[in-house]
């Protein structure tokens, strides 16, 4: 077998159609009978994340303990079961989707912040704590966590480690990696190991970074220690409007060539505008092409001079209009129009399929161009918001799943933006993980030796393939030929 095909493999052990005898039983007497979940009107809300894939788990537990998730491990590795990690199934590749059905770990009641050190400025918490609840548990004593994916008030630490978010504070203060500095994990063979800790630079192989990011597929999160930043002096807070969003684009080299780094510039094109506008009231202009949303930070002189040239680099793009929030209630509303533009999408239409391609920066306008060609060629409306200062594009596909056809074409859109993205030096996800929707996708990007370099390192962790199988790395036709058999009537595989 050469390593393309052992990618492929599948745990043929495990059909899919039922748990072994014994298992449901075992979970109970660890957990108690408030500790899992296996009927199936409940396991069918477990079997989707916030992308466009779905498969039911057999079986939710609920640990509370680094020692229940082990316990967990044990049970799934005596009866050669498939598990996977769940957090608040926010994702948006179909990570914490279980593809071989299975044990799902869910960490709902693994949510304690265990530790707060303001002096040393960390923090350590269960896997289980939501984004946005360690920002409010140490605001007060003037610190702040910096990786803030707009979905922060719902997604949690556990699934922030497994798929490296950013959000739109990534540009200046980096990804999730960028921010752990220790991890408690429990591997398939039910071992426990720590990497790093509080202290910056531990000497060795940076263990900490090479599973923050790893897509829930070598280890189960179990513990996090993270840094915590102190903010700023001043925030400034710029909308931009332009009557073009090639415009907008440039805009950004523009900036970059003025050798400032804003810690967020945030793109919203007319038709996404629109939608936010009529939902939140954010005060954004209806009329628009498009608005930059840029932030500033730091020392009070440095951020008001760093506001002229912002204004400069925006005048001389084509900038129509330059507002500068006057009150935190303003700049507030302004980032209420952002973070929720997803949920504005969802009053608009019934499905949506959000992309998370990467390109340099000086390609978001031909980039723009080209997913405007692609909504005309599929017939389908594709509305814009993304981390333009990153390069970091999210092209949202309006689709209707009820019509026949509509997912298809809505997938092949996708995937022709994201080819777009490759051949234009980038790459095909900057955040949202590549998980199973995009795992095909991986052989036009890298090289079949990179390619098997992650598969080996896939199986010295989980070498019978159960946690989390058939992501990250593509897995060919052999395993969706093998499942379509023992699939269970309800369970569905796109
Ligand atoms: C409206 C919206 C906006 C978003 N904005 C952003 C954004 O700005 N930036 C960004 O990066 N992402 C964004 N996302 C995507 C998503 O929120 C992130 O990927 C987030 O990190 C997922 O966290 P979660 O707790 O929901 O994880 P889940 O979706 O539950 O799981 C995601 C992955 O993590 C694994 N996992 C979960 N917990 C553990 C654990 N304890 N141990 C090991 N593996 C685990 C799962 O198996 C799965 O592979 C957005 C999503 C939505 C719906």
């Amino acid at each position: 077998m050469n390593s393309l095909q052992s990618q492929a493999r599948c745990p043929l052990f495990y059909t899919g159609l039922m748990l072994p005898a014994g298992v449901t039983e075992r979970i109970a007497a660890l957990l108690g009978p408030r500790g899992y979940l296996d009927r199936i009107e409940d396991l069918t809300l477990y079997e989707y994340d916030g992308s466009v894939d779905k498969h039911r788990p057999d079986l939710v537990v609920f640990p509370r303990t680094t020692a229940d998730v082990a316990a967990i491990a044990g049970i799934a590795r005596e009866f050669q079961v498939p598990f996977v990690g769940r957090g608040a199934g926010t994702g948006l590749s179909g990570g914490a989707i279980p593809r071989e059905g299975g044990i799902m770990v869910a960490f709902a009641r693994m949510n304690r912040i265990l530790e707060i050190d303001i002096e040393n400025q960390r923090a350590v918490v269960q896997p289980g704590v939501v984004n946005l609840d360690i920002t409010q548990a140490v605001q007060e004593s003037g610190y702040f966590y910096a990786p803030d994916p707009s979905s922060q008030r719902a997604c949690t630490l556990g699934g922030n480690v497994a798929e490296n978010a950013g959000g739109p504070h990534t540009l200046a203060y980096g990804v999730t990696t960028n921010h752990v500095l220790g991890l408690e994990m429990v591997f398939p063979d039910a071992t426990i190991v720590e990497t790093g800790g509080k202290e910056l630079d531990l000497p060795g192989y940076d263990l900490t970074g090479l599973f923050t990011g790893s897509e829930g597929t070598m280890a189960l999160v179990s513990k996090v220690t993270v840094r915590l930043m102190r903010k700023a002096e001043m925030v400034k807070t710029i909308l931009a409007v332009y009557e073009s969003s090639e415009d907008a684009g440039r805009t950004v080299a523009e900036i970059t060539a003025r050798a400032i780094t804003p810690v967020a510039v945030e793109m919203l094109d007319g038709v996404m505008l629109r939608m936010v506008e009529e939902a939140t009231h954010a005060g954004y202009p209806m009329d628009a092409a498009a608005v930059l949303l840029i932030e500033l930070e730091g020392l009070r002189e440095a951020v008001e001079e760093q506001v002229e040239q912002i204004r400069e680099a925006c005048l001389v793009s084509g900038a129509r209009e330059f507002r500068v929030a006057r009150t935190p209630e303003e700049r507030d509303l302004l980032w209420k129009g952002r973070k929720n533009a997803f949920g504005a999408v969802g009053r608009v239409s019934p499905t949506y399929y959000v992309q998370d391609g990467v390109v340099p920066r000086t390609k978001i306008a031909p980039t723009l161009h080209f997913i405007g060609e692609v909504a005309r060629e599929y017939g389908l409306t594709i509305s814009n918001i993304f981390h333009a200062g990153d390069g970091n594009m999210h092209p949202i596909i309006l689709f209707d799943a009820r019509k026949p056809g509509d997912l298809d074409k809505a997938r092949a859109a996708g995937e022709a933006i994201l080819t777009y993205c490759i051949e234009a030096g980038g790459s095909i996800t900057g955040e949202h993980g590549v998980g199973m929707e995009k795992n095909e996708l991986m052989a036009k990007l890298f090289s079949p030796e990179t390619l098997d370099m992650i598969r080996r390192l896939k199986d010295l962790f989980d070498p019978d393939n159960r946690l989390n199988p058939g992501k990250v790395l593509p897995t060919g036709r052999g395993c969706l030929e093998i499942r379509q058999a023992p699939l269970t009537a309800g369970a569905t595989i796109y």
